[in-house]
């Protein structure tokens, strides 16, 4: 083969167009020995090329998933067609130390790769291209999008000051709870309880002690419920919670323990320590019920009935 001067000189250009793209680049025979490195290459494994030349990627690079890449450069020799992968689907090939200072919250370089098949004068591919491309802006900014959304979800679901379920969010479940009992028969008991004269409690020490008292509230009944047993915030300082598997006397045992416990804690406030206690009503699944409404209405009255007896304690609802 012979170069004429204005050849070479056209080759030397593409050599240092090649050496300082910001996109690496590999060259591969089909035995994945490494025929040409680029300068992104270099600088971010810390490899030159000399060092690599004719060397066994995967000898260098034990992390790579060397089945994966056989399997994708195989298809890209036979088929002598591109391929592509994203880093959604495999966050990087080459594992490159992040070296952004603004998107420092990764850790690793994220890429996009692409393989192309190189064929020589026959016609025949005889090496491929490996395109490395450093999309670790994107990736953290979707991955920063992403994780806001989540947050997002749950915030909508839950109750800002307890973390509870909202109301919305619980009565969709009761809802759900209510017609799978009537598909599968079981035993299931739902409870409403409130915070006995909290509007004392609002009135003498201030609301923000009022909320912390809510707060502890939600965090006890959290503590003594199962990680099954469903919670959320109904309404102001009132509660409400599914618990499956649990006929009226077992959820009478969870609510005595509940009820007890409150009884004898202290929330310590800023303004004061206070002490209060709760009223709780119980109402198991029945055969009659109509709807999630007519049961919760059930537990209402419950409640309704341990306020009405003096409050401090837990009512079950009797079927007239
Ligand atoms: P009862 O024993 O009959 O339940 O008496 P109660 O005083 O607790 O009466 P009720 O349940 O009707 O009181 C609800 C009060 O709770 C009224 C409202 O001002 C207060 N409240 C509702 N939501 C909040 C809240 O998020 N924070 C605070 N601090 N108070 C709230
Ligand atoms: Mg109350
Ligand atoms: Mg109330």
């Amino acid at each position: 083969m012979v170069i004429n001067e204005r050849e070479a000189q056209s080759f030397h250009w593409l050599a240092n167009m090649m050496e300082s793209v910001e996109v690496g680049l590999v060259v591969l025979d089909l035995e994945f020995r490494v025929q040409a490195w680029n300068g992104f290459m270099e600088n971010h494994s810390g490899i030159t090329a000399s060092k690599i030349r004719n060397r066994v990627l995967f000898e260098l690079f034990p992390d790579i998933p060397e089945a994966w890449l056989t399997r994708k450069v195989d298809a890209v020799a036979l088929l002598n067609t591109r391929a592509f992968t994203s880093w959604e689907q495999r966050p990087y090939l080459f594992r490159f130390r992040n070296t952004r200072p603004i998107t420092g919250t990764e850790n690793y370089m994220f890429q996009n790769l692409t393989i192309s098949p190189l064929s020589g004068s026959t016609g025949q591919v005889e090496k491929v291209c490996l395109m490395v491309y450093d999309v670790t802006d994107v990736a953290t900014g979707k991955r920063a999008l992403e994780r806001a959304n989540q947050q997002l979800a749950k915030l909508s679901m839950t109750d800002q000051l307890t973390g509870l379920l909202n109301r919305g969010t619980w009565e969709n479940l009761v809802d759900a709870e209510f017609e799978r009992y009537r598909r599968y028969n079981q035993t299931t008991s739902l409870v409403m309880f409130d915070i006995d004269f909290f509007k004392k409690v609002n009135d003498n020490y201030g609301h923000l002690a009022g909320d912390e008292v809510i707060k502890h509230t939600a965090t006890t009944a959290k503590s003594i419920l199962r990680q099954s047993d469903s919670i959320g915030r109904y309404g102001g300082e009132e509660f409400g919670v599914v618990l499956p598997e649990t006929d009226a006397e077992g959820a009478r045992v969870i609510c005595e323990r509940i009820r007890e416990s409150i009884e004898h804690s202290v929330v310590p406030t800023s303004v004061a320590p206070i002490r209060y206690t709760v009223s709780l009503g119980i109402a198991q699944l029945s055969d009659t019920g109509k709807s999630y409404m007519e049961w919760m209405q059930q537990a209402d009255e419950a409640l309704y009935a341990a306020k009405k007896g003096g409050r401090n304690r837990v009512i079950i609802f009797e079927q007239p």
